[in-house]
């Protein structure tokens, strides 16, 4: 359909609209049978502390080994999944798979935290609690190695009902994240009022504090407020040496980027688990898998 056609031209056969159309079709059944069949994978990237260079944990990273296509990132297939109705399905196989990871890891004699990234739709369902609280006792975790990272607009489009949900969350004593800070318009004052523990700042915010004065006082004024606040606040996409050494001298707690370790499969993330300190590793990206 060109634009400025007018009104009315989608009342005509588009044929390029009709191989789309049924293109994301067969996807949406693709990722359906993906997650019968076991073909959806968490990654998982390592989070250090600052100070002390000990690995915290990781974020689980959600993907998809296509039989074709070869492995898939979230951008490639998380909006099929929402528009097939699939995202619940696929939130509540994260909740179980990181559960029983952090299982694992506390029966290894390493707990880590592990966090997870839970859709908007998913949190503001009924049964939303009752999933985690079920993986919970199942697999007999600690609750606080769980941690749940939501976007700004994930606690702000109800914000009645998503601070009902992270108050139950809190009590069940899940750790809570506000993921990609500093990117949305979030009302901050309504933000603060929510039981989080964690800022997790945005890559964009940080790719010019090496470079740009403005760029590095918004990130210095995130990391001071949270600090402020009582909160932990996390760097995301830290990819060089120069801004881990300004993150730090800024007072950031835990970091987390190419420069120590890219998403990785999990036998590749229990060997970093073994290194325990990121700098047994030495500076560079250590890992090459997507
Ligand atoms: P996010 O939660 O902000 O996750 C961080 C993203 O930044 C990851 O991309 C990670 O690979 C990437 N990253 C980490 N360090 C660096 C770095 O140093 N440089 C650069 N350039 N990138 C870095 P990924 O895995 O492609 O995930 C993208 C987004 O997809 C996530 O952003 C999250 O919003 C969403 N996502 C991932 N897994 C899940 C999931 O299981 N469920 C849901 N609902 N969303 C997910
Ligand atoms: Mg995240
Ligand atoms: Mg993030
Ligand atoms: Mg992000």
């Amino acid at each position: 359909c060109a634009k400025g056609s007018g009104r009315g031209c989608y009342e005509f056969y588009d044929p390029v609209m009709d191989i789309k159309a049924r293109e994301e079709a067969e996807a949406e059944q693709e990722l359906r049978e993906a997650l019968v069949r076991g073909n959806l994978e968490l990654f998982y990237q390592p989070l250090y502390n600052v100070h002390s260079r000990r690995l915290l944990g990781a974020e689980a990273l959600i993907r998809w080994r296509h039989p074709r296509k070869g492995l898939m990132l979230p951008q490639q297939f998380l909006h099929l999944a929402n528009r097939a109705n699939l995202d619940i399905q696929i939130g509540e196989w994260v909740i179980q798979e990181s559960v029983k990871r952090i299982a694992e890891f506390e029966r290894t004699g390493s707990p880590v935290q592990i966090s997870i990234n839970i859709s908007p739709s998913h949190l503001e369902r009924g049964d939303f609690i009752a999933t985690v609280k079920a993986a919970i006792a199942r697999w007999k975790i600690r609750p606080e190695l769980l941690q749940i990272e939501l976007t700004e607009e994930s606690a702000l489009r109800d914000p009645e009902l998503a601070a009902d949900r992270l108050r139950q969350l809190a009590d069940i004593g899940v750790t809570l994240a506000v993921d990609d800070f500093g990117t949305g318009y979030s009302n901050l004052a309504s933000l603060i009022t929510l039981p989080i523990s964690k800022l997790k700042i945005d890559k964009s915010l940080l790719k010019d504090i090496t470079i740009r004065p403005d760029a590095r006082v918004l990130v210095q004024t995130i990391i001071s407020m949270a600090n402020s606040l009582g909160l932990h606040s996390v760097a995301e996409g830290v990819e060089t040496k120069a801004q881990l050494e300004l993150l730090s001298a800024m007072g950031c707690d835990v970091v987390q980027g190419f420069l120590f370790s890219r998403p990785v499969e999990l036998s590749a993330f229990r060997k970093l688990q073994k290194q325990g300190d990121y700098m047994d590793a030495d500076f560079g990206i250590l890992n090459t898998a997507a």
